[in-house]
């Protein structure tokens, strides 16, 4: 299945990519992992979107439809792949259809999470992330049992340069401005499925995959 994942920040796109990857058995392609990666590794890609990526905004489209074209080519993304991140504006969208037709390939759904303003803002500030794995968790939540330490594989829990408050604040702005006509765009198209993302990880992952179960094969 070829799916995207969209939502605004803290809806918990990254959490679900995690089990429905496993579920499904297609990649997960996190553009935010990619760029954070990038950014750790001191890249030239790396390098151009550090300070745009930790002060909320969003790297120019041409740049991030460069590293999913080049991701979406590999081996591993033949048989269907999980978007989460990607596409973030009516123009990625447009890069996306684009690279998936010499692919021979077209979406099957696009997963609307969708929550309230005030949960996503308790969400993203008690965020955690695994500076190893990549996992996020939540403070109060079940998977920081061990205070500081990542239930997959023990690294140590840190909070995202742009789970900041003061950065939190835009990425909800852009994400209403420039993500949000998305949820038009795919609805015209008969691709949007709506999955209500307040509730337990394990609910959201209940409706998630009732909800990728009605998109066929
Ligand atoms: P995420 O992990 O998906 O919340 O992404 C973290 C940050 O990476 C975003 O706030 C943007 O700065 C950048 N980013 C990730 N995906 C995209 C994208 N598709 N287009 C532009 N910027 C992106």
């Amino acid at each position: 299945m070829r799916l995207v994942l969209l939502g605004p920040p803290g809806a918990g796109k990254g959490t679900q990519a995690v089990e429905l990857k496993q579920a499904l058995g297609i990649p997960h392609i996190s553009t935010g992992e990619m760029l954070r990666a990038a950014i750790a590794a001191g890249t030239p890609v790396g390098l151009k979107a550090k300070e745009l990526v930790e002060s909320g905004r969003l790297v120019p489209d041409e740049m991030i439809g460069e590293i999913v074209e080049q991701r979406l080519a590999q081996t591993d993304a033949a048989g269907g792949f999980l978007l989460d991140g990607f596409p973030r504006t009516v123009g990625q969208a447009g890069i996306l259809d684009k690279t998936l037709v010499p692919l021979g390939a077209r979406l099957d759904a696009v997963l609307y999470m969708m929550l309230d303003d005030a949960a996503i803002m308790e969400r993203l500030s008690g965020r955690r992330t695994c500076a190893a794995c990549g996992s996020p968790t939540h403070v109060t939540g079940a998977r920081s049992k061990k205070e500081g330490t990542c239930e997959r594989c023990g690294g140590r829990l840190v909070q995202r340069e742009d789970d900041r408050e003061e950065v939190v604040a835009r990425r909800v702005q852009v994400y209403r401005e420039q993500t949000e006509p998305l949820v038009e765009h795919y609805r015209r198209r008969g691709l949007l499925r709506e999955v209500p993302a307040a509730g337990s990880v394990e609910t959201v992952q209940r409706r998630m995959l009732a909800a990728v179960q009605g998109s066929g094969s």
